[in-house]
């Protein structure tokens, strides 16, 4: 059969859609009880795709199928309640159906007249995120893969800015003979923003590095003199212990001296949207770019970062090496691109908005401060019991040092990670293997926590019998 007349009957008859469909609702009905990781059997099952390219075109339920059957069991259950490795979220129903709805649309999302409605829904996601999380009037967004590209895009409008600030034209003139630029860093800042630096061409054995307090906070008392050469990195969520840079007092100390703040706020920014924790990110609005995931702490669909920044010349000038946009050579509207390093680009700002439209303000409350409540009775469950917490469990991350010895630690870690009944990660904290918790998901209940307490328990007593 033609391939294209064979296209057009999947499109019209919808079976195929249909099978989806059933296919994602066994699932998601399944998914409170499988194994958070999946078994070693469904891992080995996946030699089932090592197959030549086919030559000639398949059958489409066919693929479906072979994707539930061998892929289904072999993912990780992210949606589930008991999944707290790395840190990474769950998925609200609305921005799952939103998602379903959206793909059909197919929308490229680079500028106005390529898609209207996306144009509109980044637009208002821009001014309700800026409301939302304080940030200055001028603050633009750019919607992004995730906090990676975000943290990029960031440093980008930041050494445009700051270059220009010294008499440098970056675009044009690049790193040869340009003036020296000062990166400042705390040492407990994420891999991303480091990557960001070395992508950027600042030199990684040019970052002057900030020592930290015991919870990985910037100490205020070690930044160097500021100047207006400089670009600070703090963050809002460490990714070990949760914590939060003293944003106020550094920010001060930044715009007195014209340097530029970035914030790597990836799961701990919504803090500045809670009435319950915004106290952790004080003086936040003070920086001038900010980078956020709708992956992580919204539960949006994964693929949904944001970077925010109050200086829109600096990041459109930064992003298209040009300043093409002040002449309006696109349209009056919003034209996403400008704001991205990529020209085309998914629809993700509708997820974006559904979540926010869905949640409101007291719902983002609620989301945010749940997963806090839920992250601290893990701690104080987990102390009960006798496992050491070794962090202030201040937004939703939990940091568990079962023993001494990291062998013991590693051990234990594998013991509850093969129970299939939650599944955490390891971290390296002061030089010590720990257990490392993040509770993301609004689907993690209390019940999903004392479950998890309890293969925490049942793993340390496997191991002392043995
Ligand atoms: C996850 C994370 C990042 C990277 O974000 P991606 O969305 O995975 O690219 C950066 N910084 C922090 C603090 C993070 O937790």
């Amino acid at each position: 059969m033609d391939i294209s007349k064979k296209m057009h009957a999947e499109q019209s008859n919808k079976k195929l859609f249909e099978q989806a469909k059933n296919y994602a609702f066994d699932y998601s009905n399944s998914i409170a009880e499988r194994h958070v990781f999946p078994s070693n059997k469904a891992i080995s099952d996946l030699i089932q795709f090592n197959e030549d390219m086919p030559s000639h075109s398949g059958n489409s339920s066919d693929i479906l199928e072979q994707l539930h059957r061998l892929g289904s069991p072999a993912t990780t259950a992210h949606t589930g309640g008991r999944y707290f490795g790395f840190v990474t979220g769950g998925v609200l129903p609305v921005t799952l159906a939103t998602k379903w709805l959206t793909d059909f649309w197919d929308q490229n999302t680079a500028l106005q007249v390529m898609s209207p409605i996306t144009s509109k829904l980044e637009e208002i996601c821009e001014r309700w995120l800026q409301q939302l999380l304080g940030l200055p009037e001028s603050t633009v967004a750019g919607f992004v893969s995730g906090s990676s590209s975000a943290i990029f895009c960031g440093l980008a409008a930041a050494r445009l800015r700051i270059y220009q600030n010294l008499g440098w034209d970056f675009n044009k003139q690049g790193h040869n003979g340009a003036p020296p630029v000062r990166i400042i860093a705390g040492q407990d800042i994420h891999g991303a923003v480091i990557k960001a630096v070395a992508l950027l061409g600042f030199g990684l054995d040019n970052i002057e590095w900030v020592a930290g307090d015991d919870q990985g906070r910037i100490d205020t008392t070690q930044i160097p003199q500021l100047d207006n050469s400089c670009i600070v990195m703090l963050q809002a969520g460490n990714v070990n212990s949760g914590a939060f840079d003293p944003f106020d007092d550094i920010c001060d100390q930044a715009n007195a001296v014209g340097a530029w703040v970035h914030i790597d706020g990836a799961f701990g920014l919504w803090a500045a949207g809670t009435e319950r924790l915004k106290h952790l990110t004080k003086g936040v609005h003070k920086a001038h770019s900010w980078s956020v995931d709708g992956h992580k702490t919204l539960n949006t669909p994964y693929d949904s970062g944001i970077l925010l920044c109050r200086d829109k010349e600096a990041l459109i000038t930064a992003l298209q090496a040009s300043g093409a946009y002040l002449t309006s050579s696109y349209s009056d509207n919003r034209d996403g691109m400008l704001y991205t390093p990529e020209m085309s680009r998914r629809a993700r700002a509708v997820e974006l908005w559904a979540a926010l439209k869905y949640l409101g303000k007291s719902g983002v409350d609620a989301l945010v401060f749940g997963l806090h409540e839920r992250a601290v009775q893990f701690a104080q469950e987990l102390n009960a019991v006798g496992f050491s917490i070794i962090n202030d469990v201040v937004f939703n991350q939990v940091l568990v040092s079962p023993s001494e010895e990291d062998h013991v630690t590693q051990k234990l870690l594998e013991t509850i990670q093969a129970s299939g009944e939650c599944w955490a990660g390891s971290s390296i904290w002061k030089g010590k293997k720990v257990i490392r918790i993040s509770v993301c998901s609004w689907a993690t209940s209390e019940q999903d926590i004392s479950r998890s307490v309890k293969a925490f328990v049942d793993a340390r007593n496997a191991i002392s019998e043995r």
